[in-house]
């Protein structure tokens, strides 16, 4: 059986990356130190023989008894509002975490696919994204701390390849929804569909003509599960790119929900917020044979299902 650590396991997208690697047959060991996951995204697991749970920072030494085979580094504060909370954090697990996860992968003989992210791309001067853009990033801002550490990142996972020739893979994840998101983790999808249930304002940020392409979670999980099949170690995009404004995607919100309470707001838009965002996802096309498979209407749905038994309507109970 084959043995993989997942990192972050606890969270959004860690845990559906431990769902699908248990349903693919193999032995995962979860690593979490529940800072911003949830320990409740992966309890349905602790049962299985084939399921083991660590609690722990990688930031600090990582040690795990045994063979591994892979590696994901999925670990890290993930939101605008959780890495401004926890900056310092924030720039250990993308930087000290990964160097220990590396390390990690060096000596286990393990092949190691870590999360890198859009925001390497700043607030992009170029439209879509591809991957050999180099990006348009305040260091000293706000969201420096995550961008720059998720830039450090596929630097020393691009060094250990080169020098110590560790099988490795680096995966850019643009935004991402659905089911397990965070109610209170402050991005506009869970932020929107709470406010919406329960008849509030809808807090769009500047005007709302800041754009974003949103990719349902399954579809991404299929794409890091190719990508760390495949034999291709250079950074690959993946993300859907149907790209909307903020407030197409508030109005999309409001009625899928249709709560009559329900409206919208505006509050000053955050310092550094990208203006535009779609991935160019050619590469992952062509070495992956991937594309997202989930269109916005059912991934909405989906995961307003989710929210709809995480978040409850006021007077739901009168
Ligand atoms: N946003 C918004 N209202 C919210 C939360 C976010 O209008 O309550 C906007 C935010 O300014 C950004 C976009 O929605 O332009 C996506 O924000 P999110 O925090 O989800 O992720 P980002 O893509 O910025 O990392």
């Amino acid at each position: 059986m084959k043995r993989i650590l997942i990192t972050g396991a606890a969270g959004f997208i860690g845990s559906h990356l431990c769902d699908r690697f248990i349903k693919e047959g193999y032995h995962v060991i979860a690593m979490d130190n529940l800072i911003t996951g949830n320990i409740k995204n992966i309890e349905h697991l602790f049962p299985l023989k084939n399921f083991e749970y660590y609690h722990h920072d990688v930031s600090k030494f990582v040690h795990v008894p045994g063979k591994l085979d892979y590696i994901l580094h999925f670990a890290s504060p993930a939101s605008p509002i959780d890495y401004l909370k926890m900056p310092i954090q924030t720039l250990k697990v993308g930087s000290l975490g990964t160097h220990n996860l590396l390390g990690l992968a060096k000596s286990k003989n393990a092949r190691i696919l870590i999360a890198s992210t859009s925001e390497v791309y700043g607030d992009p001067l170029e439209h879509p994204q591809n991957e050999n853009y180099w990006g348009n990033v305040n260091p000293i801002g706000p969201r420096g701390v995550y961008d720059e550490a998720k830039r450090f990142q596929e630097a020393i996972t691009m060094a250990y390849h080169t020098f110590h020739g560790v099988e490795t893979r680096i995966v850019r994840i643009f935004n991402t929804y659905g089911p397990r998101m965070r109610v209170e983790d402050g991005r506009v999808l869970p932020a929107f569909f709470s406010q919406a249930i329960r008849g509030e304002g809808l807090t769009v940020f500047g005007e709302g003509n800041q754009t974003r392409s949103f990719c349902y979670v399954d579809d991404l999980v299929e794409g890091i599960f190719r990508l760390l099949l495949s034999d291709y170690h250079m950074p690959v995009n993946i993300g859907n790119p149907s790209e909307i404004t903020i407030m197409q995607f508030a109005h999309e919100i409001l009625a899928l929900v249709n709560n009559k309470e329900a409206h919208i707001i505006y509050n000053p838009l955050p310092v550094d917020d990208p203006k535009q965002r779609q991935p160019d996802i050619t590469r992952a096309r062509e070495i992956l044979g991937w594309q997202p498979e989930v269109d916005r209407e059912e991934g909405l749905l989906r995961t307003y299902e989710y929210f709809k038994s995480v978040v409850q309507r006021p007077n739901q109970n009168l």
